[in-house]
């Protein structure tokens, strides 16, 4: 049968990308369907520092190293965006806007992608002062002066992070109330450099090479500027697992449901990395969801 696969990974990012090397490593004939570029959002991470045995690589070359990996593995990897996927008995219809695949099994692997604040400017300047990471980038902004925009978990533990490493942090919340928790937010009005910026939003960013300052309007209509070196944007994430709602089950979040073990409610249809309902979502734990995943893709297939 034309374009049939033991096993096709949606997503070439770094849980995608290292199920592939399981499953090439098994022998399984494996395709990766990725609609961007491959490496997923760790490409816009400078320096990685919390991988293990590497103390400092960039996110692209992290990236590029995995993908050769895979390639050299024998992984086919093709640019294309999965629309659907239909259940055809124990097969799986792989619907790209381009073509359609079958296979044995497949991994959902498409990651999240960070919500923007939709600004001029904000993608030009990801890695010159705007980042989607505190504990990623935090370290590039020791003593110096930034903003976490958001009012949930996130921001709030992202701002405690900062205020340990800045000389002083702006939180910038668009009401008056964070969603976060209350224990946090008391932590944070215990700490002298972190000062409240409440009913605001970030309107513009200012500097051309890095970000040298922010727009902050308050509801009532007046503006201030700020003075920053770093942005980080914290107004939550948006898995990438619309597409596939009919095979998977997602939580209120759009975040698929799946055990430790990446195994769905769909036989043979597998979730790993930072699209699935998790704890913590580090680069770590994403190549380790790619093992998982692709092992149990291995056994449901041998067992077919
Ligand atoms: P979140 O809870 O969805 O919060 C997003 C925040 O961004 C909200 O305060 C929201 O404001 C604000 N926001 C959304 N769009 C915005 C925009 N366009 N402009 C300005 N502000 C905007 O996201 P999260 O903080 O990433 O957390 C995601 C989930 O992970 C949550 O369930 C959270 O509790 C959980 N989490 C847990 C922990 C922990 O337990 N330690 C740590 C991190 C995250 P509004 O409040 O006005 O809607």
């Amino acid at each position: 049968m034309n374009n049939l696969y033991d096993i096709i990974i949606i997503g070439a990012g770094p849980s995608g990308l290292t199920a592939a090397i399981y499953a090439r490593r098994a022998l399984k004939s494996v395709l990766v369907l990725e609609a961007k570029s491959y490496g997923g959002q760790i490409i816009n991470t400078l320096d990685i520092e919390n991988y293990p045995v590497e103390a400092h690589i960039s996110g692209i070359d992290f990236a590029t190293k995995l993908y050769n990996q895979a390639k050299n593995l024998g992984t086919e990897i093709k640019f294309q965006k999965v629309v659907d996927i239909n259940l055809n008995k124990d097969l799986k219809e792989v619907i790209t806007t381009k073509e359609k695949y079958i296979s044995k099994a497949v991994i959902i692997a498409t990651g999240n992608e960070n919500r923007k604040l939709g600004l001029l400017k904000e993608d030009t300047l990801v890695g010159k002062g705007v980042s989607y990471c505190a504990t990623c980038d935090g370290n590039f902004y020791k003593k110096k002066s930034v903003a976490v925009v958001g009012g949930g978990n996130t921001a709030l533990e992202d701002a405690l992070y900062l205020s340990d490493i800045a000389s002083v942090v702006y939180l910038i919340h668009r009401r008056d109330e964070f969603r976060g928790e209350e224990k946090t937010v008391s932590k944070l009005k215990e700490k002298d450099n972190v000062e409240f910026v409440y009913n605001s939003n970030v309107t513009k960013l200012n500097g051309e090479e890095k970000l040298e300052s922010i727009e902050v309007t308050n509801k009532d209509g007046t503006i201030k500027e700020i003075e920053v070196a770093g942005l980080f944007i914290a107004v939550g994430r948006v898995p990438e697992n619309e597409n596939f709602r009919k095979v998977i089950d997602l939580d209120e979040n759009g975040y698929a449901k799946s055990s430790e073990d990446c195994k769905t409610k769909t036989n043979g249809i597998f979730v790993a990395g930072d699209n699935r309902v998790k704890e913590v979502r580090q680069l770590v734990t994403a190549v380790s969801d790619g093992a998982v995943a692709a092992t149990n893709a291995i056994k449901y297939i041998n067992n077919m």
